[in-house]
C-alpha cells in the first residue's frame, strides 16, 4: 500500500502518475469533435456495471484506459464551443495547476492549524470580492464571506443568517413561540428565482409558502412596485419579512433585477436584502459591464459562483456579507476544534462546512497568473457572442426570439411558419433530444408561461458566431427531420 500514498519517498510516483493522467487527457482532448458522444443510459451504464470494484487493477495505465468506456467516452465536454446548454464554464490553467496544490497538500480550511496561509489566502479573496461587490474590504468595513461549495449553499447560508437576524428584529415577538415565528416568516423572490431559494426556505424548517414570487417585467425582471406591494400586503397579514432574493442574472434569461430601486424597497420596510449573483457575479471582474451590477453594494449578503463565471473548476462559489457580525448565526464552538478561546482565525466560526476544500487557491493562481481583467472580459467574450447569435435569431423566420440577452443566455424556439404553440411544444423539447442523442452540440430546454424553449448558455471566451449558427442549423435541421416525421405519421394515420 506504501507506494501509493503521497510522502517524501512516494513523490516521484505521484510525479509519474500525474504525468501519465496529463497525458491521457492530452491526448483525450486532441482527438474530441464534439461535446458528447450521443450514448444514451442503457448505452453507457454496462460498462461501469461491469467494473469488480473489488478487484483493482492495480496498474495506472490500465486504469487510464479503463477510464475510456467507464467515463471520458461519453462525458460532456464543456469546453467544446458547441456545448450551449448549462452554466457550466470551460476552465482557465491556472485554476488546473492550483488543483494540483488543493488535492495534493490537501488542506482543510476549517481551522487555522488544518491549513495556516491557506486561511489568510481564503481571507484575501474573500475581501477582494467585498471590495469589488462594494462593501469595502473585510480589513477596514467590517464585512465578510466564506467560500462554500456553490450558489445553492451561499444561497441556503445567506438566508440562514438572515432568519437569525429576522428573529432579532423588532418584527418579532421575543416571547411568541419558535414554531409560530417561524411559520410567519416570509422571502420575496421573483417568479425566474432560482429553485435553491425554495430550497433553502423548506431546509430552514419555513412554511410550504413562505416564497412570496413577486411579478416580473417582460424582461424577466423583478417589479420593484410589486415588491413593495407584496411587502405591505405581508406586513398587514401579520407575517414578517425574512429576506427579499434578488437575483443578478436568473438561471434562463440572465436578467438582473433593478438592484437599486430593490435596494430602495428593502430599506423602507427594513428588510435583509440578498442578491443571488450565481450567474452575474462575473460582471465584478468585468471592465466593461460592471455597472450592470450597481445597486449590489447595498445588498446584505451576496451569492457569487466562481465556478460559472470566473472559469473555475467546480467547486468555487462564496457567500459575502456587508456585515461580518451576522456570521455569528453559523459559529458553533467545539473543544477539540474551535474552542470559545481560540486566538486563531478559525474559518469554520463562519461556515456550514467543518473540513473544506482549499477552492479559493484557484482562484487566487488565476487571478496572479491572468489578472482580474482577462477574467471579466472572458466572460464579456461570452456576453458579446449571445448579443450577436440574438441578432441572427431575430432576423431569422424559422426562430423566435423574445427577449434581447442581458447576459449570455438565448432563450428561443425552433417555430417556422404554419407551425401553431402546440407542435412547438412538442417538436422542441424533441429537436433538444435529438441533438444530445447525436452529440455535436449540446442545447438546453426550458419553459416559458407554460410553453417549451431552447436555451443557449454561452460561457465559452472562445467560441465563436460560427460555432452558435452551426448549433443553431443543427436545431433548424433536426427541426425539419421531426416535423416530416410528424407530418408522414399525420398522412399514414
Ligand atoms: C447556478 C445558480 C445557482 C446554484 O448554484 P450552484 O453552484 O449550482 O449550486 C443559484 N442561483 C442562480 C441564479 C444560479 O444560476
Amino acid at each position: 500500500m506504501k507506494e501509493h500514498l503521497f510522502s517524501a519517498e512516494t513523490i516521484e510516483h505521484y510525479a509519474t502518475t500525474m504525468h501519465r493522467g496529463v497525458e491521457a487527457l492530452r491526448r483525450r482532448v486532441h482527438d474530441l469533435d464534439g461535446p458528447f458522444s450521443g450514448r444514451t443510459v442503457d448505452e453507457v451504464a454496462p460498462a461501469v456495471d461491469a467494473v469488480d470494484l473489488d478487484v483493482p487493477l492495480g496498474d495506472v495505465d490500465a486504469v487510464l484506459t479503463e477510464l475510456g468506456p467507464v467515463y471520458l467516452d461519453d462525458a460532456v465536454w464543456f469546453h467544446e464551443p458547441t456545448y450551449a446548454a448549462h452554466l457550466n464554464c470551460p476552465v482557465v490553467v491556472p485554476a488546473l495547476l492550483a488543483e494540483v496544490f488543493v488535492s495534493a497538500v490537501n488542506s482543510s480550511l476549517d481551522t487555522w492549524d488544518q491549513s495556516a496561509g491557506g486561511t489568510l489566502i481564503e481571507r484575501r479573496l474573500v475581501d477582494w470580492t467585498t471590495r469589488r461587490i462594494g462593501f469595502g474590504g473585510a480589513s477596514d468595513s467590517g464585512a465578510d464571506g466564506i467560500f462554500t461549495s456553490g450558489g445553492t449553499q451561499s444561497n441556503l447560508q445567506a438566508l440562514l443568517l438572515a432568519r437569525g437576524e429576522a428573529f432579532l428584529s423588532g418584527h418579532v415577538d421575543a416571547g411568541a413561540p419558535f414554531a409560530e415565528t417561524m411559520g410567519r416568516f416570509r422571502i420575496f423572490a421573483s417568479a425566474d428565482s432560482h429553485f435553491s431559494v425554495q430550497k433553502s426556505a423548506t431546509i430552514l424548517g419555513l412554511d410550504a409558502d413562505a416564497v412570496v414570487p413577486v411579478r416580473t417585467d417582460a424582461h424577466h425582471r423583478m417589479d420593484p412596485t410589486a415588491l413593495d406591494l407584496e411587502l405591505a400586503r405581508c406586513r398587514s397579514a401579520s407575517l414578517v419579512p425574512m429576506a427579499v432574493v434578488a437575483t443578478a442574472g436568473t438561471t434562463d434569461f440572465g436578467a438582473i433585477d433593478p438592484l437599486p430601486q430593490i435596494a430602495d424597497v428593502c430599506e423602507q420596510h427594513g428588510v435583509w436584502l440578498h442578491v443571488d449573483g450565481a450567474y452575474g457575479g462575473g460582471l465584478l471582474a468585468s471592465t466593461r459591464r460592471r455597472h450592470l451590477l450597481q445597486g449590489i453594494e447595498r445588498a446584505d449578503s451576496v451569492t457569487v459562483d466562481f465556478h460559472k463565471t470566473f472559469f473555475q473548476p467546480v467547486s468555487s462559489s462564496a457567500v459575502l456579507v456587508r456585515d461580518g457580525a451576522t456570521l455569528r448565526h453559523v459559529t458553533y464552538h467545539a473543544d477539540y476544534l474551535n474552542p470559545r478561546t481560540a486566538r486563531l482565525p478559525n474559518q469554520v466560526d463562519k461556515s456550514l462546512q467543518t473540513t473544506r476544500r482549499f477552492d479559493a487557491l484557484k482562484l487566487w493562481v488565476t487571478l496572479r497568473t491572468m489578472g482580474a481583467d482577462a477574467v471579466g472580459e472572458g466572460f464579456d467574450a461570452a456576453i458579446d457572442l449571445a448579443r450577436e447569435g440574438h441578432a441572427v435569431l431575430r432576423d431569422d423566420p424559422d426562430f423566435e426570439i423574445r427577449v434581447a440577452p442581458t447576459l449570455s443566455t438565448l432563450v428561443f424556439r425552433y417555430r417556422p411558419d404554419g407551425v401553431g404553440e402546440d407542435l412547438s411544444d412538442e417538436l422542441n423539447p424533441r429537436i433538444r433530444s435529438a441533438l444530445f442523442r447525436d452529440g455535436r452540440a449540446v442545447v438546453a430546454g426550458t419553459r416559458v408561461e407554460g410553453r417549451a424553449w431552447l436555451k443557449l448558455t454561452l460561457l465559452n471566451p472562445a467560441a465563436t458566431l460560427e460555432d452558435v449558427c452551426s448549433v443553431l442549423e443543427q436545431v433548424r435541421a433536426a427541426g425539419r427531420d421531426l416535423l416530416d416525421e410528424l407530418h408522414s405519421f399525420q398522412e399514414v394515420g
